[in-house]
């Protein structure tokens, strides 16, 4: 069993990552490579679906010679994904008709608004969980029908396949046009608008009133059973693909959230925080999504809660390349403890409207607050603090929809690294805020489907004792100061309101 691993691949949304773990769930090896974000408008967020590939097969090369270890100790691969960017390629000759429309691009807006007109953005909730919002991936396939040329009429005639990337990369995986393999998972399937939550199947009825063709979509599947293998001329030819969550689904799994009342926050690009609800369909009267949280094979499913926060980290990339005020995202730590506070300055980064609990796509950002006082430093903080004010939010959501209050919050990601952010995450949230050993959940999670699929980890108890905490944060902060700074938070946020023409 030592010399066994499993291979995740974890396609996200600034880079793709291959990562090798033991049995042991610790990191063997990884490669990872960026790929370009494409901005052709104000509103816009664009991927090459090609060049996502070409860095799949590249990373796992690198993760391969890293371990120097080869294709016949990898006993399975899993695959986790941004969730609701569209992919939409041509079956006969393996090339995408478009960009990969990116799950923060807000180009539908029209569409979801044309939509809206009869029976409102809450239309097809009781049914899907989510809301109509640019969001989800089945507007993108929407707009690229309408504005593609010949895009209609090939996908009419059964020649266009949509998929997240995590079809994308499979069906590429499989063999492409030679016989590859057109698949997702309940929790990718969850994101699109079309999958009835209950049956797990795709609604004939919202496909007609989107117009998208049956035949475009990948076959519905659960996160954990053989899909196919890996074709001969790729470095992995022959190992079983068998494992695919969604990145949010697959960070929950990698935290070890099994159960219901489980939950995890990771704080990336955006901010996800899942809440598990068991085998129950919780409909949300907070401005939750209801989305699936995993399947395993024939077992029943486990749904979940999901409060999804658009901009966090990407708020911060904004810092450092559209203003230049830092060189790296570590830095931002660096110049907010050059103040003491925020000098009065609340950011409300509505970039692409506001995501839960708000859900106004009419919002655009706001820094307000402002007097001749403030400088870069309390910029800087009133970032980072954005990103806490707005899990509390959402926090405060998941616990009126569930009627407990959680007891401590488990995070991951990239800007978990950030000390100051913590430290403020549990003040503002009045609860510990606790970081396990392996940050690296999101695909951890994508391992762990897969391995359970193919017997390299037996059961979820097997799993659980893997999970080990590296930090906590326990909040120090004056119950007066957190009701203080909240008002205001709460009122930064009115101000970013209809602001759309
Ligand atoms: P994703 O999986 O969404 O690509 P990651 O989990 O890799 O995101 O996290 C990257 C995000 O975290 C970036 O948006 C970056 O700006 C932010 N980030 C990384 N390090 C820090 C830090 N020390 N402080 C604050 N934000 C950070």
């Amino acid at each position: 069993m030592s010399d066994d691993y499993i291979l995740a691949i974890d396609q996200g949304t600034t880079s793709t990552r291959a990562i090798i773990f033991d049995h042991s769930g610790t990191i063997v090896s990884t490669g990872q490579k960026e790929h370009e974000q494409i901005f052709p408008r104000a509103g816009w967020v664009e991927h090459d679906p090609l060049e996502i590939w070409t860095n799949t097969r590249e990373v796992i090369g690198q993760a391969l010679s890293r371990a120097d270890i080869t294709r016949h100790n990898i006993k399975a691969v899993g695959i986790t994904n941004q969730r609701e960017t569209a992919v939409v390629w041509d079956k006969t000759t393996g090339k995408p008709v478009y960009n990969a429309i990116v799950w923060q691009d807000t180009r539908t807006q029209s569409i979801v608004d044309r939509l809206a007109a009869d029976g409102g953005v809450e239309r097809f909730k009781p049914v899907v969980g989510l809301p109509l919002a640019t969001y989800f991936s089945g507007t993108k396939i929407v707009w690229i029908l309408e504005n593609v040329d010949g895009a209609r009429e090939k996908a009419e005639a059964g020649d266009l396949l949509f998929g997240t990337t995590d079809s994308w990369v499979i069906w590429n995986l499989t063999g492409g046009v030679d016989g590859g393999v057109h698949v997702t998972d309940v929790t990718n399937a969850s994101r699109t608008l079309f999958m009835d939550l209950e049956t797990l199947e795709w609604r004939d009825d919202i496909l007609e009133a989107f117009d998208v063709p049956r035949s475009m979509l990948p076959e519905i599947k659960s996160s954990s059973e053989i899909y196919g293998t890996v074709e001969s001329s790729n470095l992995l030819r022959e190992v079983p693909i068998a494992g695919i969550l969604g990145d949010q689904q697959a960070a929950t799994f990698g935290q070890a959230a099994f159960d219901q009342g489980e939950s995890k926050n990771t704080y990336g690009t955006g901010n996800f925080l899942i809440f598990n609800t068991g085998e129950e369909i919780v409909h949300s009267k907070n401005g939750l999504l209801t989305t699936l949280g995993y399947k395993l094979g024939d077992a029943k499913p486990h749904y979940a809660l999901e409060g999804s926060i658009a901009v966090t980290g990407s708020l911060i990339q904004w810092l450092r390349d559209n203003l230049g005020i830092i060189g790296s995202a570590a830095e931002v730590e660096t110049l907010a403890t050059t103040v003491d506070d925020n000098g009065g300055v609340y950011f409300v980064p509505a970039f692409s409207g506001l995501f839960a609990p708000y859900w106004r796509s009419d919002a655009r950002g706001a820094l307000v607050g402002l007097t001749r006082y403030v400088n870069k430093g309390h910029i800087a903080r009133a970032a980072l603090e954005a990103t806490a004010f707005q899990t509390r939010e959402v926090l405060d959501a998941v616990n009126a929809d569930s009627g407990v209050d959680l007891t401590e919050l488990k995070v991951d990601g990239g800007m978990t690294a950030n000390d100051a952010l913590m430290q403020f995450q549990a003040d503002i949230l009045d609860v510990p805020v606790v970081r396990p050993v392996v940050a690296e959940t999101t695909a951890l999670g994508a391992a762990y489907a897969a391995g359970l699929a193919v017997g390299f980890w037996e059961t979820l108890d097997d799993l659980r004792q893997n999970w080990q905490e590296d930090k906590r944060w326990t909040p120090s902060i004056e119950p007066e100061e957190r009701d203080r700074t909240l008002r205001l938070w709460k009122k930064a946020v009115t101000k970013t309101f209809d602001w759309v023409d």
